[in-house]
This record gives structure tokens, sequence and C-alpha cells, in this order.
């Protein structure tokens, strides 16, 4: 069994040992999804030690939960070399204490970071970040300099490794070891990040839908006011051309475009997470057997599917937070009661229970679903 570097489940790939490395550190709320940052609260529980001042500061709490302080720290060079000195291929998670295209980060500093993995082919980098528009943004910036700027850009990478004698793949905008992906919590952060991921160069593209906290549906990312709907599993992409008499748009013969290579799920876990309906993560699970796309469940999180045992006190174990009824659309209890003028539960609704994520596992209907997609 590979010893691995990191607990994370999405990089033990077989052959390859799953690690992660930080060249930069720190981050900020960028939507919902980070409201339990699992990584804020790993950094400050660092805050205080002595063995890791790198953390000090960049953490504080808030209502008792760690949130970051929004400073940005980039790592020393080190730090920033470190793969290179990595032998056996690995799995390599950029960045989980930060965010590569967060507003903080230069190109610069983004360009060192692609430096090293260009010069690591052994190696499979999976950069996954919520700031879709800021690397679609970076890549297209690249690509219209990118004629010019390449016999720069190979000798810094080279002056970062000056013993490093492997090819430098010159294919700088798909290196084949190299998997982009953004997070998508529900279907509003889908149709505003996964467009732009579509739209941007890479050899794998990917999303993480962790935490994930309502249904989304990958083959009708639309955008309002876009007049575009994209099937993201399929690699299709259709413009509105009028509306019907009902009034529901209708689109155009599809085009074919890239498509998302791998699909994530994962519930919330830690202090007051929140649940994940069954009915999305199944959802998410069956889309992607519908189309052949690796399929990755990686955890329920905190909450799992509640059984209801004879005998069992329902209403006692609701009102003290250890069950909780979920909606399939991932609105709140407050919402549903005044979309229901007071009844309070529509069609679909679940039971779900808090007994830890290592209780509530990671099979889903018996089974693990642990796929990735094959390196190109
Ligand atoms: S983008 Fe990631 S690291 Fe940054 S706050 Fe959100 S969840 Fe945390």
């Amino acid at each position: 069994m590979t010893d691995h570097g990191t607990a994370i489940e999405w990089t033990h790939r077989p052959g390859t040992k799953g690690e992660t490395w930080n060249p930069t550190l720190g981050c900020s709320i960028a939507s919902h999804g980070c409201i339990r940052c699992y990584a804020a609260k790993s950094a400050w529980r660092k805050n205080f030690n002595p063995k890791t001042p790198q953390y000090h500061g960049l953490t504080r709490r808030v209502n008792g939960h760690p949130v970051w302080t929004g400073e940005l720290r980039l790592a020393p060079e080190a730090t920033l070399l470190k793969p290179l000195g990595w032998r056996e291929p690995r799995t390599v998670f950029v960045n989980s204490m930060s965010d590569l295209f967060h507003e903080n980060v230069p190109d610069e500093w983004i360009d060192r970071v692609f430096a090293i993995m260009a010069l690591c082919p052994q190696h499979t980098f999976i950069v996954l970040t919520k700031r879709a528009q800021r690397m679609y943004q970076y890549f297209d910036e690249t690509v219209k300099q990118f004629r010019s700027q390449i016999q720069n850009y190979i000798s810094m990478a080279r002056g970062l490794a000056p013993d490093c004698e492997r090819p430098f793949n010159v294919d700088f905008l798909h290196l084949p070891n190299v998997w982009l992906g953004v997070s998508a919590e529900d279907q509003e952060r889908a149709e505003e990040r996964i467009p732009l991921l579509l739209a941007t160069p890479a050899a794998v593209r990917f999303i993480s839908a962790e935490p994930l906290l309502g249904p989304i549906d990958l083959a009708r990312i639309t955008r309002v006011g876009d007049g575009i709907k994209y099937d993201a599993l399929r690699g299709l992409r259709s413009f509105v051309i009028g509306a019907d008499g009902d009034g529901r748009a209708m689109y155009d013969a599809p085009e074919k475009l890239a498509r998302l290579d791998w699909v994530i799920v994962g519930g919330e876990s830690g202090k007051d997470a929140r649940p994940m309906h069954p009915a999305w993560a199944r959802s998410l699970r069956d889309q992607c057997a519908a189309d052949g796309v690796p399929f990755f469940f990686k955890q329920w999180g905190e909450w799992a599917p509640h059984r209801i045992e004879p005998g069992g006190d329902l209403g006692g174990d609701i009102r003290a937070g250890r069950v909780k009824i979920v909606h399939p659309t991932g609105q709140s209890d407050v919402e549903v009661a005044i979309a229901t003028s007071g009844r309070g539960t529509i069609p679909g609704s679940c039971y779900m229970a808090c007994i830890g994520k290592r209780a509530a596992g990671n099979s889903l209907d018996g089974e693990h679903h642990l796929a990735w997609p094959v390196q190109p």
C-alpha cells in the first residue's frame, strides 16, 4: 500500500503517491461553498504552533469558526522547487491551502508554478480553483503573448532548475500532466464556472462538487443573458434562437467543444457542516455513467442518510439537531416554508443524520466510486 503524503482521497491514484504542494498560502471566501473552508480550519490548527510559522496570522476565529484573514503569502523558493526533488510519480493537489488563481497571486508567480509543473512530467498536478474567471484570463492573456514570450518563459523555467536535464514540453497550454478544475457546489456556481473552464486550454478538465449543496444538471449549464446552453459531459454548446409558444428557450443544433473529463462529489465535514441530499450525488453519478465520464465519490461528510428505526425518536433527534430534513432543491426550511405556504416540506425531502465523516464513509448505494480520468 502506498504511503501517501496527504489524506485527500482523490490524490491516491493507483501507481502514484498522493501529495499536496502549496506554492501559496492563505485565501478568502469566493462563494458559499467556502463558508466552512477545510483549509482554513487546518491552517488555524497551525496558527500557534512554533514549528509552522508560515501559517501564523493567516486565520482568525469568527463565531467559533476559523476564517482566512485575507492575507496571501508566496512560498519560499525551496517549497516552489520541491516537486523537482520527488523521484517517484506523484498525484499532486496544487494549493490545498490556498487558490492558485486568487486575485492576490501575481501572474509571474503562476508562471513559475507552471514552469515547475512543466519540468516534472513524472508527476500529475491537479489544480482546483473557485476563480474560474482569473484562470481563464490568465491563459487567454498567455495565449496572446505565447509566441513572443516562449523563449523567455523556457529560460525562466530552466533558471529555476539549473540541473534539470528533462525535456521541456513547450506546449505549455496543454501540459498532459496538469489537470485543471473548478469547484461547483450547486447549479448557480456550475453555470458561473464551467463555461469558463471549458474555454480554458487544458489536457484534463474536471469539477469538484464538494461540498455539494444543491442539485447540478451538467446537461443544462445555461447562463442568464448569454443565450448559450452547455452539455458539459458531452461537450456540446447550443445558442438560443428564440422561444416556443410557452416561452421556453429554443436552441439551434449543438456544436462540439471540450467536455468535462472527471467529476468529484463530496459532502461537507467538520463542525456545523451542511448535509448533502443523496439525490444530488446519485444524479451526478448517473449523469457521468450515461456519458462515460469517470466519477469519484469522495465522502458523505458529516451527514449520512438516516434510517428510521422502529421505536426511534425522530422528533427528538430533529429537535436535538442530530437529524435534519434536507430538501431536494437545496432550499432551507424557511425558504421551503415560504414556498409551500407553511406546509414546510416538498416531495423528495429526506432525513439526514449527523454521524461524523468516518462513520458516514464513502459508499453510495452500497458501492464505492473511485474513478480517475486517463492521463493523456
Ligand atoms: S477557495 Fe478554497 S481555500 Fe479558498 S476559501 Fe474557498 S474553499 Fe477555502
